[in-house]
C-alpha cells in the first residue's frame, strides 16, 4: 500500500466504552476514509468477529486489537495488543480475569457513590445492564443523564478521576505481565496516549525502558485526542527506546466532532511505523 494510507489503530465500539457496535464502526470508518484500521475496545476482544464481517463487506482491512489496563509503579497504563490472536486460550482467559476485575470495581464505586447520598445501586444496575465490559465512562455517562454532574468530564473531576471522592484503586496486572499476554498472542504490544499519564518525564522514561526490556515494541506516537506538541514529543522517545510508531484516534462516539474517524493521522517521518512489518 501507498504512503498515504489512512490508517488507525486504535478505536472502541460498544463492546466496551463507545457508541456505535462494531459493524456500525467499520462502516462509518470506511466511509470516513479509513483503509486499515483497529478495533482496540478495553479489555475485550468481544466485537472483533462483527467487526471483521463488516470490513469483509466495506473493503477495509481490519487489524484485531485490544486496549488492556495496566499497572506500573501504581499508575494504569493503556496497552495496546495489536494483530493478537483473539482465540489465543492465554488472552481469553486473562481478559475473563480482567472483566472480573472491571466488574468488582463497579460495585465498589457504586458503593462509594451511594455513601456521598448519590443513587449508586441505580447506577450500578444501569452498568450492569450495558451488554458490554463496564467502564467508569459508562458511569460517567449515569451521572450525567441523572443531573448528577454537569457534564461528562466533571464525573471525573468530582467522582471517578483518581484521587475524587469515588475513585477505587484498580490492582492491573503488572505491565511486563501484560506485554506477555500480548506477545503470546502473537500480538505487537503498543503503548498508548503515553502523555496523558501522570507521569514525570524522567518516570515516563523509565516506564518505556521497562516495557521495552519486557518485550514492548511500539509506541502510540500520534494520538487522536492529544495536540501537536505530543507527536513531536513522542517521536522523539520512540526513536530513543527504538519502538516502532503507531496512529490512532482513541474514537469512542461521533459526538466527539474533534476527533473523528478518517483523519489520517501522520507518523513523523522519523519514526518506523509498526504497520511495515505487515506488509503495508
Ligand atoms: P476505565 O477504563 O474504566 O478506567 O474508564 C476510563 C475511560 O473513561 C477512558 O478509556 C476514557 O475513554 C474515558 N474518560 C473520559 N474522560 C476521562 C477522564 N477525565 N479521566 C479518565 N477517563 C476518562
Ligand atoms: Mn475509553
Ligand atoms: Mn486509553
Ligand atoms: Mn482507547
Amino acid at each position: 500500500m501507498s504512503d498515504a494510507l489512512n490508517i488507525d489503530l486504535h478505536t472502541h465500539s460498544n463492546c466496551s466504552d463507545g457508541s456505535l457496535g462494531p459493524a456500525e464502526l467499520i462502516a462509518r470508518a470506511a466511509a470516513a476514509g479509513v483503509q486499515v484500521l483497529a478495533l482496540t475496545d478495553h479489555d475485550t476482544v468481544a466485537g472483533l468477529e462483527d467487526a471483521q464481517r463488516s470490513a469483509h463487506e466495506h473493503g477495509l482491512q481490519l487489524v484485531p486489537g485490544v486496549e488492556i489496563s495496566a499497572s506500573w509503579r501504581a499508575q494504569a497504563i493503556h496497552v495496546l495488543g495489536l494483530w493478537i490472536d483473539p482465540c489465543s486460550p492465554q488472552l481469553c482467559c486473562s481478559l475473563r480475569a480482567q472483566a472480573d476485575l472491571r466488574r468488582s470495581r463497579m460495585v465498589k464505586i457504586c458503593a462509594q457513590l451511594t455513601k456521598l447520598k448519590l443513587p449508586g445501586a441505580a447506577l450500578l444496575a444501569g452498568v450492569q445492564a450495558i451488554p458490554g465490559l463496564p467502564t467508569r465512562a459508562h458511569l460517567a455517562q449515569g451521572l450525567l443523564a441523572g443531573g448528577h454532574v454537569d457534564s461528562f468530564d466533571a464525573a471525573f473531576r468530582k467522582y471517578l478521576g483518581k484521587g475524587k471522592r469515588a475513585h477505587i484503586a484498580v490492582e492491573w496486572p503488572a505491565l511486563q505481565v501484560v506485554v506477555g499476554w500480548i506477545c503470546a498472542a502473537g500480538g505487537v504490544a503498543a503503548i498508548a496516549h503515553p502523555t496523558r499519564y501522570a507521569l514525570s518525564a524522567g518516570a515516563r522514561r523509565r516506564l518505556l525502558a521497562d516495557f521495552a526490556a519486557a518485550g514492548g515494541t511500539a509506541l502510540e506516537v500520534v494520538s487522536g485526542g492529544n495536540g501537536g506538541q505530543h507527536a513531536e514529543t513522542c517521536a522523539a522517545l520512540a526513536v530513543h527506546y527504538g519502538l516502532f510508531g503507531t496512529v490512532g484516534s482513541d474514537f469512542h462516539n461521533p459526538q466527539a466532532a474533534w476527533n473523528p474517524l478518517g483523519r489520517s493521522l501522520k507518523l513523523p517521518d522519523c519514526v518506523t511505523p509498526v504497520w511495515r512489518g505487515f506488509g503495508l
